[in-house]
């Protein structure tokens, strides 16, 4: 069992299928610039077994396919049943939902019960302007097929004081509305976002999201798993709703995740680059 220096075993995989992606969002690229896919990046066979060495390795319970952009990768379809067959209770995706009409057969078929599609507006201006690509509707359209696909849905959103401050409780009554669960994720102070003032500008935190939604609604903060990233509350006879507060309550002390890029490394923190390199011992047994 792997166990880190502070004692704590890991439960929770994400693997990046690929560093490309087809937005370009402001708070994760600078200058509109689209992340690229890794150079030697894992294929779909080598990123299965990764993440099985690491099921029985390190006791991994939960897995998470995020990227870059997973649904943007033709390894998609292939990972999907690969990782779906292992011992795991839980698997999830998170996608900025462009693709999810031209890969709704891939989700389904796999038996996929969890997404995350990150939005961060219900305006299609604002979001061009965060995401520098793709469309608002699209995104609607694919929600609209994966909810009525009965997949549980979460929502991530970033709020941020310059571009959707006011999306804060439209964002909330779209998901009260369809019984998504909308997770807002403070700025993180990562990549570009550490130089320079952006991130003090927009930064939005915990606090003052709360005091927002308490104008119009009661809420109570409920348990969350100890693992759990977010803080969640729960809106009587309305629904749920979750803050990341990676800024106002670090989560470090608690946190069990591993991450595996898509070219095959291994970090135990997405703050910290020390990591390993998973390739050599991914000879594919014959
Ligand atoms: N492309 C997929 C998506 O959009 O969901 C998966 C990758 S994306 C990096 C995963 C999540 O990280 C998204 O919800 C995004 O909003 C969030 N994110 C990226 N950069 C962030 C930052 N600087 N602060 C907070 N959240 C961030």
């Amino acid at each position: 069992m792997i166990v880190d220096s502070l004692g704590r075993r890991f439960r929770n995989l994400r693997v990046s299928l690929t560093a490309a992606c087809n937005y370009a969002c402001t708070y994760c690229v600078p200058d509109g610039k689209r992340l690229q896919p890794a150079a030697h990046e894992l294929s779909a066979e080598e990123m299965a077994y990764a993440v099985a060495l690491l099921v029985d390795a390190a006791g991994i319970e939960k897995l998470r396919i995020t990227g870059g952009e997973p649904l943007l990768s033709p390894k998609f379809e292939d990972l999907l049943p690969k990782v779906m067959a292992l011992p795991l209770n839980d698997v999830s995706v998170t996608t900025n939902g462009q693709l999810v009409k031209r890969k709704i057969d891939a989700l389904l078929n796999a038996g996929l019960k969890r997404v995350n599609v990150s939005l961060d507006t219900l305006q299609a201006d604002r979001f061009r302007a965060i995401a520098r690509s793709g469309d608002l509707d699209t995104v609607l359209e694919g929600l609209d097929l994966l909810h009525q696909a009965g997949l549980k849905i979460k929502i991530n959103m970033v709020p941020m004081r310059t571009h959707n401050a006011d999306q804060i409780m439209p964002m909330l009554e779209y998901c009260l509305e369809r019984g998504f669960e909308l997770r807002f994720i403070e700025l993180m102070s990562m990549g570009h976002l550490r130089y320079g003032n952006q991130f003090q500008k927009d930064f939005l935190g915990m606090e003052e999201i709360l005091e927002t939604i308490s104008r119009r609604y009661e809420f109570t903060r409920t348990d969350a798993p100890y693992d759990s990233t977010a803080v969640r509350f729960e809106i009587p006879d309305a629904g749920f709703f979750g803050v990341i507060a990676n800024e106002s309550e670090p989560f470090c002390s608690s946190c069990t995740r591993l991450r595996l890029s898509s070219n095959g490394f291994l970090y135990g923190c997405l703050s910290n680059s020390a990591h390993h390199d998973m390739k050599p011992i991914l000879e594919l047994p014959h």
